[in-house]
């Protein structure tokens, strides 16, 4: 009798319950746990290790063959650069807590800002435009103090002023829901002004009528937190998912694409593409909504959870990556990072692990762009990007070699980089996303309130673990 307690009680009614309409067999499930958490980025495997330090049994499922999601270091290149999530903070209290415990040093750098303004110039329209001749070149849209900023310091400065938002979880206050529209319409600017600041080389969303002016006041008040230091990983960001995924063992368990969850009153049962079955009394779905669109989720979560996780656009990335073979930059004089509306993007000198020497080129290309190359094999657009290089840059022909393309926006895990909230949909949906539905919580960076990015997806399994131990 000592078996019957109530929790295998419970597991065994909810067994029962799932398994008639979703079995189809009476076939058991393979493995249980307290808890299933369906991916290992960071925030599927803060949840676990919390989950699991309160002395709940938790599995975490994850579809690729590595932990980390979208934080993903290339190892093998010269001077490891990052693929994905690569600017950290000091402020980043969650993640440096657990480089902390993990005796993994963080180093205060910023690869792909190094130097800022004097060693980026701008190829527009086929020119070459140093920085300090910008502010009154024929080819700048804009009058008064605009004029004298570069386009990348473009959005920061327009919707940094007259930020209405008092803190930062603010931006889910419906008091302020009526910023809730488009950039576009919140600037009045012209389609050159909007183009310049938020159509070429964006970082979120594709144009000014796609971003919400809601979604910027709330990555300004973010990132205006006092006494931030930017930082990286020593070595890697990846180290950090790395080591937290080896101190949960055996509970990750790659290669286990999630593409069925059922929840009942006392269970859930999720199927995976390799033919494997897990049940749990609690899932937490850390999934970014791109990927979740394509699992089924039975009973169906509501109506206005459902729309988000149809329509929250994630930023298109790609991120392709040349070694130098020779210092070009000081054949032209030329800065060695370029900002251009190619199809190179922003081609970024990085000088790997803090050192000084240029270790690669890295073009990082956004928006319109990168959805046209995400539609060509990958061999053509990683051509093109070179190619590309090469027409805006003569001195660089023959001094690139190809060395790695990723595109966020092909990963079918990923769908994109991060989340970009379109006009409307903050208040259309931000709240529903994060909401349980049945045994099932929602985590991920998407759900965060307070932080973004890294530090996001930390702050949202938080939230996610709490509601796991309390329904357990
Ligand atoms: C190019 C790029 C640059 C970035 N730059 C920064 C930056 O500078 N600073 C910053 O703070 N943030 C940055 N970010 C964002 C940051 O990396 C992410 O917000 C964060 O890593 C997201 O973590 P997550 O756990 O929410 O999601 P993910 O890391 O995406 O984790 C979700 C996991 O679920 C898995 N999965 C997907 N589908 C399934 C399925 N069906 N079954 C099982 N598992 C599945 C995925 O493989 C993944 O491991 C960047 C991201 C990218 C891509």
């Amino acid at each position: 009798m000592s078996a019957l307690t109530r929790r295998n009680l419970l597991r065994a009614s909810a067994a029962a319950m799932i398994a008639p309409a979703l079995l189809g067999t009476a076939r058991r499930a393979d493995e249980t746990a307290d808890v299933l958490v369906l991916g290992a980025g960071l925030a599927g495997l803060y949840t676990a290790l919390q989950l699991a330090e309160a002395g709940a049994s938790v599995l975490v499922l994850e579809a690729r063959d590595r932990p980390g999601g979208r934080i993903r270091t290339l190892f093998d290149l010269p001077g490891r650069p990052e693929a994905g999530g690569t600017q950290l903070s000091s402020n980043y209290r969650r993640f440096v807590g657990l480089a902390e415990r993990f005796d993994i040093p963080l180093i205060e750098d910023s690869p792909m800002q190094r130097g800022g303004a004097p060693e980026l110039y701008i190829a527009l329209r086929g020119a070459t435009i140093l920085p300090d001749r910008w502010a009154g070149h024929a080819l700048n849209p804009f009058d008064g103090p605009l004029a004298g900023l570069p386009p990348w310091a473009l959005p920061f400065a327009a919707m940094g002023c007259e930020n209405p938002l008092p803190n930062v979880a603010s931006w889910r206050d419906p008091a302020f829901a009526g910023w809730d529209r488009s950039v576009a319409d919140h600037l009045g600017w012209t389609s050159d002004q909007l183009r310049l600041g938020f159509g070429i080389n964006p970082g979120y969303g594709a144009s000014a009528y796609s971003q919400s002016a809601l979604m910027w006041f709330q990555i300004l008040k973010a990132i205006a937190e006092p006494d931030g230091r930017l930082l990286t990983v020593e070595n890697g960001n990846q180290r950090v998912p790395d080591a937290m995924a080896e101190a949960l063992g055996d509970r990750v368990r790659y290669g286990a694409a999630a593409r069925s969850i059922a929840s009942g009153t006392d269970g859930v049962e999720v199927r995976t593409m390799d033919g494997g079955r897990y049940r749990a009394r609690h899932a937490v779905v850390t999934l970014p909504t791109s990927a979740l669109r394509t699992v089924a989720i039975d009973p169906a979560p509501p109506r206005v959870q459902q729309r988000g996780i149809r329509s929250l656009p994630y930023n298109r990335v790609v991120r392709a990556y040349f070694v130098p073979g020779r210092r070009f930059w000081e054949e032209d004089g030329l800065p060695p990072s370029i900002w251009s509306d190619s199809y190179a993007g922003r081609v970024f000198a990085l000088r790997g692990g803090g050192g000084s020497e240029i270790t690669m080129m890295q073009s990082f290309i956004t928006g319109p762009a990168a959805e046209r190359l995400d539609r060509m094999p990958q061999a053509e657009a990683m051509g093109l990007v070179q190619a590309e290089i090469e027409r805006i840059r003569p001195a660089a022909a023959g001094a690139l070699r190809p060395a790695g393309y990723v595109s966020w926006g092909n990963d079918p895990y990923a769908g994109g980089a991060y989340a970009c909230w379109a006009p409307g949909q903050i208040t259309g949906f931000a709240d529903a996303l994060a909401r349980p539905h049945g045994r099932l919580s929602f985590a991920g960076e998407h759900t965060a309130i307070r932080a973004r990015g890294i530090e996001g997806a930390l702050e949202s399994a938080d939230r996610a673990a709490r509601e796991a131990l309390a329904a357990l």
